[in-house]
């Protein structure tokens, strides 16, 4: 045991997890009081009769493959929303431990750490300075109970992405007290590269992917997180033992085959070049005050009058984000890069 579980949750470290009906798929199954029979027009592979495989191999296999991670550094759950829950109740104590976050950012890592009842540090990037982050103030405001760091990158909703080395000098001075966590849920959509190789060095550091976002699956629910074995071994024990469903599990391996990856990639080109489309012409609008480079499928934009931009976009029967309680962002709105045709019809209602 490492500095990691020092700085777990003691009930965790020694929880002995729910021992669920052994997987042996080369026996029949009179263990685990499921029904011998299918559901008429259960077309599943498996039969959704049976509880599915908890990690199960095939997934976790294909998804250490897809991010270039070994498989004892994956947890698969879902969503990578499940990932932030899992790492908040396994590190944080309720009343004594805190999350850092660096708002304007994703509202789920202060939401787990307001429900687990851990404390949130904010340490808000400088809106002024394109949204950068504050690198010495999180190292400042990083005091011991702060047992997670959670850093989006591209970050939503402002879309800009963290240098590596940012991330990498925050990990290296932080090693032995928390755990780093790099959300990378919109790094296909990117230039730089995810920091995934890292983990094998830093044992401080753990990478969120989903498939929700580049791969067109947010409807399955499946996230993968990516961390030292000891952290993964931590968190298995908190995981619902069947969290994955058997149809998440049969859906990602099929959509996951080399060809589908294929045209993911090219999916994604098209929403990089259809971003540069709708940033240039965003930016010649005269409802728009400023537009900001995004890394992520998604464009933040201030606008003159945000509240007529909602209407007539909604007019146009298209929803955009409204993120103007965000700090930092009065007269902001959130616009995901849609089809071409989605995309003129939006900046059509905004003329
Ligand atoms: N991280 C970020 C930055 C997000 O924007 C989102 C979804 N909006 C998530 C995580 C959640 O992703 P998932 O669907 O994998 O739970």
């Amino acid at each position: 045991m490492s500095w990691i579980s020092d700085i777990a949750r003691p009930e965790i470290v020694s929880l002995k997890p729910y021992e669920h009906a052994s997987w042996e798929p080369h026996l029949e199954r009179l263990h685990a009081n499921e029904l011998p029979w299918r559901a008429i027009g259960d077309e599943t592979d498996a039969g959704l009769n049976r509880y599915p495989e908890p990690q199960p191999k095939v997934l976790v296999a294909r998804l250490a493959a897809l991010y270039g991670a070994a498989k004892e550094q994956v947890l698969v759950g879902r969503g990578s929303d499940e990932g932030i829950d899992l790492l908040v109740r396994s590190f944080c104590r309720a009343g004594q431990d805190s999350i850092l976050v660096c708002p304007p950012t994703f509202g789920m890592y202060s939401v787990m750490a307001h429900v687990q009842g851990a404390g949130v540090v904010s340490v808000p990037l400088k809106v002024n300075e394109n949204f950068m982050l504050d690198a010495d103030e999180v190292l400042r405001r990083c005091t011991p109970n702060v047992k997670l760091l959670f850093l989006c990158s591209p970050n939503n909703p402002t879309g800009n992405s963290i240098p590596a080395e940012t991330i990498l000098h925050i990990a290296q001075r932080l090693e032995g007290r928390s755990i780093v966590v790099v959300d990378e849920a919109y790094v296909e959509f990117s230039d730089a590269a995810s920091l995934v190789k890292h983990v094998d060095t830093l044992p401080q550091l753990a990478i969120m992917r989903t498939l929700s976002k580049a791969h067109g699956l947010a409807g399955a629910r499946c996230g993968t997180l990516i961390a030292n074995p000891e952290i993964i071994s931590l968190l298995r024990k908190v995981i619902h033992p069947y969290a994955i469903t058997q149809m998440t599990v049969e859906a990602a391996v099929r959509l996951l085959e080399p060809a589908q990856v294929a045209v993911m990639k090219s999916r994604i080109t098209s929403i990089k070049a259809e971003r540069q489309r709708v940033f240039d012409a965003l930016g010649k609008l005269a409802a728009v005050k400023r537009v900001w480079p995004s890394d992520g499928n998604f464009l933040l934009a201030e606008f003159a009058d945000p509240d007529r931009a909602l209407r007539s976009s909604r007019a146009a029967n298209l929803l955009i984000r409204d993120v103007r309680a965000q700090v930092g962002l009065p007269r902001t709105l959130r616009v995901t890069i849609g089809t071409p045709e989605q995309n003129d019809r939006l900046l059509e209602s905004f003329k």
